[in-house]
């Protein structure tokens, strides 16, 4: 059976999510307070409600708790975001991910039983700026305060070196999970793999040390 979403909240954030969903072949209910947002995403979703989400009687009504995933894109009004998550924690709505404004309503959205909460301004923003600092930075993926995945492009210091020579556990605490070369992916590089310019590593490691592996070798 195709897993039901309802996305509540059709800004741009949630607007994107329902158009994407539905491109992916998902059943999509958009909800919005807002009339022109509803009838603006209503071609985009299976169905397309105007509803205010913080009414415990009309979030009821649209059989809510049937919902297998329930995204809440309520971007600047952070009370109604709060309101209306407890409400799905409470009818038990297995999967309840949260667009979060800041990091206070982020916490307040952990306490309450959010299952996933994103930030995707500020995220985005991290991952750009790790972007403009070293070109070499493909993309990456913060884990915790501390830990991340970067993907990097291997240049001329490393090329033609191997795992073993670079040394990089050892010398960094980093480890290579994977190497991507054109349409090949070695998911488990061996330490006598050697590197070659233009290769994607993708990398773990604390923050700290993958930066000064970036400024040694990248
Ligand atoms: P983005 O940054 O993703 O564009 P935004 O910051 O513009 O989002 P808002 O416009 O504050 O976010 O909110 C997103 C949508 O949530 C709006 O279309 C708004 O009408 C809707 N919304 C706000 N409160 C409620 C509510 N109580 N019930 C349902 N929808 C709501
Ligand atoms: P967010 O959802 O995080 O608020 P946003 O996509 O809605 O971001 P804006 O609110 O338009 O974007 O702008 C983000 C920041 O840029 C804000 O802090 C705002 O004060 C600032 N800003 C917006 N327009 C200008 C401007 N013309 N000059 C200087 N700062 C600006
Ligand atoms: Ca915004």
């Amino acid at each position: 059976m195709k897993k039901q979403f309802a996305v509540i909240g059709l800004g741009r954030f949630g607007g994107s999510i329902v158009k994407e969903l539905n491109d992916l072949g998902m059943e999509v209910l958009a909800i919005d307070i807002n009339e022109d947002k509803v009838n603006e995403f209503a071609p985009a979703a299976t169905h397309a409600v105007m509803a205010d989400t913080t009414d415990e009687n009309a979030l009821r009504s649209l059989g809510i708790r049937n919902f297998d995933h329930v995204i809440v894109a309520i971007g600047d009004n952070i009370q109604s975001s709060i309101l209306t998550t407890l409400m799905l924690v409470e009818v038990g709505v297995p999967h309840i991910t949260v667009k979060a404004q800041n990091d206070y309503h982020e916490k307040v959205l952990n306490k309450i039983g959010a299952h996933k909460v994103v930030h995707p301004e500020r995220d985005m923003g991290i991952r750009i700026a790790h972007n403009l600092v070293s070109k070499n930075v493909l993309d990456y993926l913060e884990l915790s305060d501390e830990y991340s995945i970067v993907e990097l492009i291997a240049g001329d210091r490393v090329h033609n070196h191997s795992l073993m020579d670079l040394d990089l556990r050892a010398k960094y605490g980093c480890n290579i999970m994977a190497i991507k070369r054109g349409e090949d992916i070695n998911v488990s590089p061996a330490a006598d793999e050697n590197l070659k310019k233009q290769d994607i590593l993708i990398v773990i490691g604390a923050d700290r040390d993958i930066t000064r592996m970036e400024q040694d070798l990248f």
